[in-house]
């Protein structure tokens, strides 16, 4: 796997497996440099983080196939 550049667009794709500690370490702090100097992303961890916390509180996985491609083209959408 080659190092991607962690911009916002990247960052969103991810954003999903970073809440579920699903990133490699590497990608991991990568995604958090990029959020502690992006305001954007910041706001859109922020609002993924409530959706997040919404579906466990539900007692349901994560995260179904459907939820996580909705999410992230509602996260696409807000990086845009
Ligand atoms: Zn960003």
């Amino acid at each position: 796997m080659t190092e991607q550049e962690m911009t916002c667009e990247v960052l969103a794709t991810h954003l999903t497996d970073f809440l579920e500690g699903d990133l490699p370490e590497a990608a991991e702090a990568a995604a958090l440099e990029h959020l502690s100097t992006c305001q954007s992303c910041e706001g859109v961890l922020a609002s993924t983080r409530e959706v997040v916390a919404l579906a466990n509180e539900h007692g349901r996985a994560p995260l179904s196939k459907e939820d996580r491609s909705r999410l992230l083209a509602k996260l696409m959408d807000a990086v845009e």
